[in-house]
């Protein structure tokens, strides 16, 4: 589960875990790999609904080079992020605002 909340010294916050080498990733330095995208240059999701399973690991060499072949394609963390809060309309002011206000109780 690359993706948990973990209990820290300010209180419990989301972290995302490399599924390689089970270390947070804390610096941005991150990958996003996909299964079923892309291969020999053609997408294999054909119709909409089609999914793909990804993991998430460290840009590092010794967490990279232990990447399944079956993770045929990859974005750095910077772009997959952006394409989330793009897709589900995530409002990051709004988000900013509600945890100031939680930080505070
Ligand atoms: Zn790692």
């Amino acid at each position: 589960m690359p993706i948990v909340f973990e209990l820290r010294k300010n209180g419990v916050c989301p972290r995302i875990i490399c599924d390689i080498c089970k270390e947070p990733i804390e610096d941005g330095e991150g990958n996003v790999y996909y299964d079923k995208i892309l291969r020999s240059d053609k997408y294999e999701l054909s119709k909409k609904g089609d999914t793909a399973n990804l993991i998430f690991t460290h840009k590092k060499v010794s967490c990279v080079q232990k990447v399944d072949r079956e993770y045929v394609s990859c974005e750095e963390l910077d772009v997959f992020f952006y394409l989330l809060i793009h897709n589900t309309k995530v409002n990051l002011k709004e988000g900013q605002r509600r945890f100031a206000i939680l930080s505070r109780i």
